[in-house]
């Protein structure tokens, strides 16, 4: 049903729920939960509130009212509400009218809201508090639960608020007397018990007790995930076996040559695990997509370079697609290095690469004499055509798109086989929602030899001790990254704070040290020159934006110092320190920051402080920003919008829903047996509009 039609909504509110929250049918409207609950029983005395909590409820009556100032900003309705403990003021900016009209003195009143300190004279503040008649709380009097549900400041101004939502809801609910019809499978709802979906899309919104929430909520949020993990699963299924991939059969010459003649390290467990699981995809007959997990300095190179040996053997083409010039030319330099004396021809395509030189390597790739193509985005382009691409390595995954990638797919008669490589740990949780869809392997164990970073916390003020402590470093030959995060509000000023640093660590440590500089405002070439400087050493200190952030690798580099580091994010900052610590000596990262740190920073800086471990610092991040704000999150694709689960709590939720997906997909792939009718038609209904991306992750 049309959301207006429901009663209490209307045209016009249909239409503020429509644009503030997408809710536009009665199902959806259902299926806007509470975002929190309120305990009606706990009811706050006013001597005892403080400006730190949270929202409260409090039972009184208004004294005094009073309409202060003039002009939009600054008019509004003052009340003064107590409850024989002490006097809070209540302060209405819009639907002024409506309060005056609706709000008496002496009458008592539930009043929630939460209680801030005022900033002009420091007194008990709830602005826009939710008030309730409290002879009239009649609807829920006896239930000691109120759900709170979100809504914008626009629909507020509209009088849309919580305590509107849950009236059109309990509306509905009333009228709607029959029960509503189940949404999993009774087999599934009677083995595990789960609270029926009339029972718990009714409890959900109007709890009887805690523990009836508490088993909504599990359910609905099972339900959620399982749903999404079996939506997910089928499309891998259905992607697999949809999917030719060329098959791998032979180990020859290429690998078994590098491997026992040129490589120039023992592999760690780790790494020939994952070789182990990335050869037996390209012997299956299926297309390869797998995402290789691996903390930066891991080791994910020598994987991307082996599995592309693996292709050559096979008379296949393969290819590395970089997100930046710097890493592309990196990763050039090292396979032709390691490549050394054998007869592989490697080639790089950037966009600064000459029209000459791109027409020749144009031509190889054409006829099959170049084997190997390493790049930036320049790959994607049409006019790049290979003779028989058979494996496509992504590097860093996260600055591409989904659609970006997907072009990678026409490039053979077949798609090749696709490993993705991301630095970027993401938590399990979200590996599994976002790449439900993906073979995942973790390179979960560094090169032997390495020591942890060590990281401190240093101030601004304590610059002088820092300078000296890096200038000791300098001495004992090592070499030194400084960062500085890039002012995004101005344009003008973006590269201040890199020069002016640029110009400190010359005035501290010049002419015996040699400083340079790299930020994206500097042409290609510049930067190629400093970073070269760096990268061969005849450069000390580097002091750089973040454009260093992802894959440069230079072992002498043993100090990391992040300037202003309260502007980064977590999964930054590591990213970061994983530019050092890849030698055999002692690495530093060094955060330093301003005295005015808001608590989420303090944690972050804490955490970096205590942890070196990328999946930690992963998990820590998804519960400090939610998952919505993990980097990657948005360009995935598969952007995905619970509306009850969290990613970073119900973690043992997901699995058990993960696991049972995958055993009803087993079982039944198409889900055509009768008792899963009902799976499929949800499905349909739940993801039909949406775009198939698993068909070219
Ligand atoms: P990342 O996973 O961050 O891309 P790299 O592939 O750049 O890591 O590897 C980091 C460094 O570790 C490189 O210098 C590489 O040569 C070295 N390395 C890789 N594997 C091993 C190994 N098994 N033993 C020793 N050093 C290794
Ligand atoms: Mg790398």
């Amino acid at each position: 049903m049309e959301l207006k039609y429901v009663p209490g909504v209307g045209p016009k509110r249909a239409e503020l729920f429509a644009s503030e929250l997408k809710i536009t049918t009665d199902e959806e409207l259902l299926s806007y939960f509470p975002y929190r609950y309120v305990d009606k029983s706990k009811i706050y005395k006013i001597k005892d509130l403080h400006g730190e909590m949270p929202y409260v409820l409090l039972k009184g009556q208004f004294s005094v009212f009073e309409e202060l100032g003039v002009g939009t900003r600054s008019h509004r309705y003052k009340g003064l509400f107590s409850d024989g403990t002490g006097v809070i003021e209540c302060v209405w900016f819009n639907g002024l009218r409506y309060i005056k009209d609706s709000v008496h003195r002496k009458e008592d009143y539930l009043l929630f809201g939460q209680p801030k300190e005022s900033e002009f004279n420091h007194a008990l503040q709830v602005v826009h508090p939710e008030l309730e008649s409290a002879s009239k709380a009649g609807v829920d009097a006896q239930q000691s639960l109120m759900g709170m549900y979100n809504t914008t400041e626009k629909m507020k101004r509209y009088m849309l608020n919580s305590k509107s939502i849950q009236r059109i809801i309990l509306g509905f609910l009333r009228s709607h007397l029959d029960p509503f019809p189940e949404t999993l499978p009774a087999y599934i709802v009677e083995h595990y018990q789960l609270m029926p979906y009339n029972q718990a899309i009714r409890q959900i919104h109007f709890p009887a007790t805690p523990e009836n929430l508490q088993r909504a909520q599990a359910r609905l949020k099972f339900e959620e995930l399982f749903y999404l993990q079996l939506y997910l699963i089928r499309s891998f299924k259905m992607r697999q076996q949809g999917n030719r991939g060329f098959v791998f059969s032979r180990i020859g010459e290429y690998f078994n040559d590098f491997y026992y003649h040129h490589l120039p390290f023992e592999l760690t467990g780790a790494q020939k695990r994952v070789l182990k699981e990335i050869r037996a995809d390209m012997c299956s007959g299926s297309q390869m997509n797998r995402l290789l997990q691996g903390d930066v300095g891991s080791g994910k190179t020598m994987v991307a370079l082996m599995t592309m040996l693996m292709a050559l053997d096979n008379g296949f083409q393969a290819c590395i697609m970089a997100p930046t010039e710097i890493l592309a030319t990196q990763h050039y330099e090292s396979i032709v290095k390691l490549l050394s004396g054998m007869e592989v021809r490697v080639a790089l395509l950037t966009g600064s690469t000459r029209k000459k030189q791109r027409d020749e390597i144009h031509a190889q790739l054409e006829d099959g004499s170049l084997h190997i193509l390493i790049g930036t985005h320049a790959l994607l382009e049409p006019n790049v055509k290979f003779r028989n691409l058979g494996v496509v390595v992504i590097d860093e995954q996260h600055r591409f798109g989904v659609e970006q990638r997907s072009k990678l797919w026409f490039k053979n008669v077949q798609p090749p086989h696709v490993l993705i490589m991301t630095a970027t740990p993401i938590p399990r949780t979200l590996a599994m929602t976002l790449y439900g869809d993906l073979d995942v392997s973790v390179i979960d164990e560094l090169p032997p030899g390495r020591k942890p970073v060590v990281t401190i916390h240093r101030w601004d003020q304590q610059r002088e001790g820092l300078i000296r402590a890096m200038r000791q470093q300098l001495e004992e030959g090592r070499q030194i990254y400084v960062v500085y995060p890039l002012i995004e509000e101005n344009e003008k000023m973006k590269y201040h704070d890199v020069e002016q640093g640029f110009l400190n660590m010359q005035a501290a440590f010049g002419p015996e040290y040699s400083v340079v500089m790299v930020h994206g405002k500097m042409k290609p070439k510049d930067k190629e020159a400093a970073m070269q400087r760096f990268v061969s050493g005849q450069a000390h200190v580097m002091v750089a934006t973040t454009v260093i952030e992802v894959g440069v690798n230079v072992p002498n580099a043993s100090v990391m110092v992040i300037e202003s580091a309260e502007r980064f994010g977590l999964s930054q900052l590591h990213q970061l320190r994983g530019r050092v610590g890849r030698g055999a000596d002692q690495s530093y990262c060094v955060l330093v920051t301003g005295y005015n740190l808001s608590s989420d920073t303090r944690k972050r800086i804490q955490i970096m402080c205590d942890t070196t471990d990328g999946f930690q610092i992963a998990e820590a991040d998804m519960q400090l920003r939610g998952p919505g704000d993990i980097e990657g999150t948005q360009q995935s694709g598969l952007a995905f919008d619970l509306r009850i689960a969290s990613l970073a709590k119900d973690g043992h939720i997901l699995q058990f829903a993960r696991d049972l997906a995958k055993e009803i997909i087993d079982k039944d792939p198409l889900l055509e047996a009768p008792a899963n009718n009902l799976l499929r038609r949800r499905l349909s209904v739940l993801f039909g509009k949406r775009v198939d991306w698993s068909q070219i992750s």
